[in-house]
């Protein structure tokens, strides 16, 4: 059985763990590799090369460190290809999605290119009689990245991407249950100029979390998961002094307004609830129309639409989409639709029969359809991360604006509309984190930030953009004086500008 190892300063390292993680392939069920849990030894060994790298990053100038990102940026996509196959294999979306999950990191690599210039700092010249003010961001140290399966590209980019740039060295702990892909992202790193100990991955599961977020040597955490986990983190964290961003669970809404494009409605909504499998903090797990007439004919072309859907292995071109991350998560999700049914919800297309001929034992589920679910069912109230399409009616502007406002989740919000008075007043209004107007999935470019409100992130600082580059650094003032001749005035009182 492959084994998947370590990367501690510079090198792949198996380590001496004895706990193990499983590494199926949900095409066929299968395990195809063990990832070997790190030790608290083993993190504590890669965050002390972390820290001896660090000095030497941070003191490198930041152009050197730029051309070290535009390396890395050329090498991942001279591996597109393969990188790609890597990551379906171990997730199960398909070619095409996967490829999509690295170019996105990939954008946040393009925006650390630019970080001479980002971290260029302010000036003010004769802020006071030969007095001179500047300020200047500098790196933390050593900070860490905790990071879920559903993009294991993406957000280990999004985090290491501007961490490395801005002078830090970085600990990543990927999902146990898609880790080669961050492994070797940290291999091209190495290949693209960075010295060893700047970029680490170790392995494991709430233990090597524990032992991340309780190591003295490191100031920051940035994690992505599930929302439980995240408040735990963030908690954890910051009890033992350090800086926490942490991303959690969602459950976007896709609000329908009576005079919207149908036909371009159901196109985005299929490919923004399915797509992934659902598996996706960015999906539009429900739909909200507002009125009978615009919920009656979004139903009617929503069961025709389905019908087009293609479920096939991740190699599958055809497919439109894959397996889903393992057999205990199809059951989590085939568990939900049995509740939805239970508690009173009407179930217009049930995927949980779908199987895959020739890949019986594949973790694969069909894309289901829910009307009539209210608020106050508990499978509208929880994440399910799957196929699954909630169908909330609304009679009113207002009472579907409140109904996103109101849930727990407050990641991503879409509205689809032709009328831009609605849309902006929605915008406005709305308590969700990332808003799309006629746009499914609004998840921002590497230059604006992202993150959701409410039980979607804990902590304030956004990731990626200029809040990930305040996030990773930290601000240093300094008030410069050359006066000429004697000082006057009282050396006892505060100095104002008066
Ligand atoms: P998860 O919370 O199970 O795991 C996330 C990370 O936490 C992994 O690295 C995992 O090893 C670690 N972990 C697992 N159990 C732990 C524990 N008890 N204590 C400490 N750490 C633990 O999430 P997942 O299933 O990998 O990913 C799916 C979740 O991530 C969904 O809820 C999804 O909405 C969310 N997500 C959020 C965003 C966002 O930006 N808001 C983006 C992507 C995914």
């Amino acid at each position: 059985m492959r084994n998947i190892a370590q990367f501690v300063n510079g090198s792949p390292f198996d380590g001496a763990g004895t706990r193990f993680g499983d590494v199926f392939n949900p095409n066929t069920g299968e395990v195809q590799a063990r990832v070997r849990f790190s030790t608290d030894a083993e993190i504590d060994a890669a965050v002390q090369a972390a820290a001896k790298a660090q000095l030497g990053w941070a003191a490198t100038n930041p152009q050197r460190r730029a051309r070290v990102m535009f390396e890395f940026k050329r090498l991942v996509e001279r591996d597109m290809d393969l990188l790609a196959e890597m990551l379906s294999s171990e997730h199960g979306k398909v070619i095409a999605d996967s490829k999509g999950d690295i170019q996105r990191g990939l954008e946040v690599i393009e925006f650390a290119c630019g970080i001479p210039h980002i971290l260029k700092g302010d000036y003010t010249e004769g802020a006071g009689p030969g007095i001179d003010i500047y300020s200047m961001r500098q790196p933390l140290g050593v900070c860490a990245g905790i990071t879920p399966f559903n993009f294991p590209a993406m957000i280990p980019m999004w985090m290491f991407g501007i961490s490395i740039a801005v002078g830090n060295s970085f600990i990543l702990k990927p999902s146990e249950k898609d880790p080669s892909v961050p492994m070797r992202l940290a291999e091209l790193m190495m290949e693209a100029g960075a010295p060893a100990g700047v970029l680490n991955v170790v392995h494991g599961d709430k233990s090597a979390v524990d032992a991340i977020l309780t190591h003295p040597l490191i100031k920051a955490v940035s994690f992505v998961g599930s929302s439980d986990i995240a408040s735990y983190v963030y908690q954890t964290g910051t009890a033992h002094g350090k800086r926490v961003q942490a991303m959690g669970g969602a459950k976007n809404h896709g609000v329908v307004l009576p005079d919207a494009d149908l036909d371009q409605v159901v196109k985005d909504l299929s490919g923004a609830a399915f797509g992934s499998a659902g598996e996706r903090c960015m999906a539009l797990p429900v739909v909200v129309p507002v009125g009978q007439k615009t919920a009656d004919a979004l139903r009617e072309r929503m069961v025709a639409e389905i019908e087009t859907l293609k479920v096939g292995i991740s190699t599958d071109k055809e497919a439109h989409y894959g397996p889903v991350v393992s057999a205990a998560h199809r059951k989590k999700i085939a568990d939900y639709i049995q509740i939805g049914r239970d508690e009173g919800a009407e179930l217009v297309v049930d995927g949980r029969d779908f199987h895959l001929q020739g890949y019986e034992q594949g973790f694969f589920i069909g894309p289901s359809l829910f009307d009539h679910v209210k608020p106050t069912m508990k499978t509208y109230q929880e994440e399910i991360f799957g196929p699954v399409l909630q169908i909330v009616r609304a009679e009113t502007f207002e009472e579907a604006l409140r109904l996103p406002s109101e849930h727990q989740y407050g990641n991503g919000v879409a509205i689809f509309t032709r009328n831009g008075r609605a849309a902006r007043e929605f915008a406005s209004r709305v308590n969700v984190g990332m808003v799309g107007i006629n746009v499914p999935i609004p998840v921002p470019v590497a230059y604006h930030t992202f993150g959701g409100w409410k039980r979607s992130a804990f902590g304030d600082t956004n990731q990626h953009g200029v809040e990930g580059v305040k996030f990773y650094t930290k601000v240093k003032t300094v008030t410069a004086r050359w006066p000429e001749g004697d000082h006057e005035g009282d050396a006892f009182v505060i100095p104002t500008m008066k």
